[in-house]
């Protein structure tokens, strides 16, 4: 299927890592959005690439794909949530995309680039709409389609969840985990990534960032995950650093090391995140970042630093859709 069926394409917006395709469902008279990109290698001149405005810079350090390839897709007609850092609950929702319509996706990015024919590592993030806890059986049919989907193609699925307290087909978001997201965790051979948004070690300051939404508290994702068996890779806590936004390593020092590790990423200010009055702690400064990883090193978990470079500040989700229909209304 290199055909889109259920979509349109509507539009590419092409950035200096690579692309945003902006697809058209005319059922749901819903836009989506999804991506394909490169990554970019920040060592030894991380400081210059992040704050660059220079593209051909950023195209100079760019690992090839058929190392690292990173796509995202769409897992929802928008999302049912409210966080107030995210531009998508601006776009409304219209329910859940089809085990068929990921595919199709990630079918239409793979002809998007018929040159590549093997990659070491394709990185999916089900991230660019949606919470997948709403629709954790169609994403996880496709996780698991993705063993054997090609020969040369290997996958590394990443299920993103802010774990939001509601129960789909039965089961809550920490069922959901361990009953179901682990087990094809193994069949994958443990080449899937958790990624769990927390943003703050405060469970106030939480919930008013999750727009009021009730999910898995710290203390309940540490009794639920400490000690289990986890191949490969760790369970990561994303910590996304807005100005004032509490970061207590003691708030973190019960957490398995053998289970999880700790990002941190800048907040990437948009027209929602003004409004919300959230601002940014990090302003691209690599050495800012690297004093934030220091500050929190005591709660003996792994750390990892993310930052975008700027010129790709207008990727973040639900940025182009909004754009392209306030372009075309
Ligand atoms: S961050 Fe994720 S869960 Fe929250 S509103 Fe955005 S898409 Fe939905």
């Amino acid at each position: 299927m290199n055909e889109l069926t259920s979509f349109k394409f509507v539009k590419e917006y092409v950035y200096p890592s690579g692309s945003v395709y902006v697809l058209y469902n005319q059922t749901n008279d819903f836009y989506i959005e999804t991506t394909s990109m490169q990554d970019v290698d920040t060592r030894n001149k991380s400081q210059e690439v992040i704050t660059t405005d220079d593209p051909e810079l950023i195209k100079q350090c760019l690992v090839p794909k058929e190392e690292k390839w990173l796509i995202a897709i769409s897992t929802q007609f928008g999302c049912p949530q409210k966080c107030r850092f995210c531009l998508v609950p601006t776009l409304g929702f219209q329910g859940n995309l089809s085990r068929n319509q990921m595919w199709e996706q990630l079918e239409y990015v793979f002809s998007q680039n018929p040159e590549i024919t093997h990659s070491q590592k394709i990185k999916v993030g089900f991230a660019r709409m949606g919470e997948p806890q709403y629709n954790w059986q169609n994403v996880l049919a496709v996780m698991r389609d993705m063993k054997s989907y090609r020969d040369g193609f290997r996958f590394l699925p990443c299920y993103n969840t802010i774990l939001p307290k509601v129960k789909v087909e039965g089961k809550g978001p920490l069922e959901v985990i361990i009953d179901e997201v682990m087990p094809v965790k193994e069949l994958l051979d443990g080449f899937m990534h958790i990624q769990i948004s927390v943003n703050s070690t405060n469970e106030d300051e939480r919930k008013f960032l999750f727009g009021g939404a009730d999910v898995a508290t710290l203390k309940e994702i540490q009794s639920a995950f400490n000690g289990l068996p986890n191949s490969n890779r760790l369970i990561t806590l994303n910590f996304i650093c807005g100005a004032g936004w509490e970061l207590d390593p003691k708030k973190l020092e019960g957490l398995d090391p053998n289970v999880f590790c700790i990002k941190i990423t800048p907040l990437n200010i948009t027209e929602r995140t003004t409004a919300n009055n959230l601002s940014d702690a990090i302003g691209w400064n690599w050495e800012r970042m690297e004093k934030f990883k220091q500050s929190i090193s005591s709660c003996g978990l792994r750390i990892i630093t993310d930052v975008a470079a700027k010129a790709e500040l207008p990727l973040c989700c639900g940025n182009l859709v909004q754009d392209y229909k306030r372009h075309n209304p």
